[in-house]
């Protein structure tokens, strides 16, 4: 056994962890915002509502599992409710998830861009990252097949580029990828043509599969911090050892679960962000700029001149995010926006 190290004070690899640098919102109206992937649209009447009636209750502890959503989510995916873990939003399950398998000298793989997230999550463990270049903006899974890696993550639809790779594809990595873990994050698969043709709830057989999902995108409850990871049930019982357990609070669950209640409301937002990207991807093409086609509520701006265009769009009103800051110099990223966004955002252009 190693004698204690009194003069340690931290674990040193912190210093190195890369920063998240969260999306801006312009000065004055905040539909401008377009840096974050939100939804633009509030939630609505009743899912407030049902916040509030909730608060009324805020002098208890929520429950712990959030028994009535889990058992909701489970019907609505068919999957049991003991393959299901709430967390505060799907960045703490990727934080839990990270925790439950990797450690110093462990090794965790992903896109080179990564959703950074994912990559501060393996490094804070003090695991080390391998990154595989997107291939034509998309994920490489072929050659992420051959890099040995205790887990993998695979956001699909990807941020920051908004592609998707195949069920088929996700399959055959499976079948030759060694990884103990492979989680797919499916943060804006809502989004997507075909979300449950695409969605890897369908290979939730195999117990190296998680697949994330959240409420702050599609349901418009990023201020909420809600999400969910469907797993192998062992897989989220040791999840459940290792979470503080009043993680998901109260107005959070209330918020949740009406949604769930008005689909007709999802489904719009769903539409209007579909009609968005189309908007956007014509506006900019005017003014001729390329965009990447995308599966999710945001679309990547082929942009040399990435400084500059974004000084133009913030002249508007508007705020991107930089590809700079998102490991895509020389490009912008753009968000759906409502239709004040969009206006401003073509007369920029
Ligand atoms: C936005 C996003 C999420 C959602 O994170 P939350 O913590 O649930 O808000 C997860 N993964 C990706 C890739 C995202 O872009």
């Amino acid at each position: 056994m190693n004698p204690l190290d009194l003069t340690r004070r931290y674990n040193p690899w912190l210093l190195e962890l890369p920063r998240y640098v969260p999306g801006t919102a312009p000065a004055g109206d905040e539909s401008g915002k377009l840096s974050s992937n939100e939804s633009p649209f509030v939630p609505p009447l009743e899912v407030v509502r049902a916040v509030d009636a909730a608060a009324h209750r805020l002098n208890r502890y929520p429950d712990p599992l959030a028994t009535a959503l889990r058992e909701r989510l489970a019907a609505m995916h068919g999957v049991d409710a003991e393959a299901l873990l709430v967390g505060n939003g799907s960045d703490e399950l990727i934080q839990l998830l990270a925790q439950a398998h990797l450690g110093p000298g462990a090794r965790a793989l992903m896109a080179e861009p990564p959703y950074l997230m994912q990559e501060i999550a393996c490094r804070a463990c003090g695991a080390s990252v391998a990154k595989v270049a997107l291939a034509d903006y998309r994920h490489d899974l072929e050659a992420m097949a051959e890099v040995e890696a205790e887990v993998v993550f695979i956001p699909n639809p990807h941020n920051p580029t908004g592609t998707a790779v195949s069920l088929a594809e996700i399959e055959r990595f499976l079948r030759r990828s060694r990884a103990a873990l492979v989680i797919v994050d499916e943060a804006y698969i809502e989004f997507a043509d075909d979300p449950d043709e695409l969605s890897a709830l369908a290979l939730l057989d195999d117990p190296r599969v998680a697949v994330l999902r959240t409420f702050s995108k599609l349901y418009g409850l990023a201020g909420a911090r809600i999400g969910y990871v469907a797993a192998d049930p062992a897989l989220i019982e040791r999840l459940r050892r290792i979470r503080a357990p009043f993680s998901v609070n109260a107005l959070a669950q209330a918020a949740a679960l009406a949604c769930l209640d008005h689909p007709e409301a999802s489904a719009g937002a769903r539409a209007a962000a579909r009609r968005s990207l189309t908007r956007i991807v014509a506006a900019f093409a005017r003014a001729g700029y390329r965009t990447v086609p995308s599966q999710a509520n945001f679309l990547l701006v082929r942009a040399p001149d990435e400084e500059a265009l974004l000084a133009r769009l913030a002249g508007a009103g508007i705020s991107a995010r930089p590809g700079s800051v998102l490991g895509v110099p020389g490009h912008v990223r753009v968000s759906a926006g409502d239709d004040a966004a969009l206006q401003r955002l073509e007369e920029a252009l």
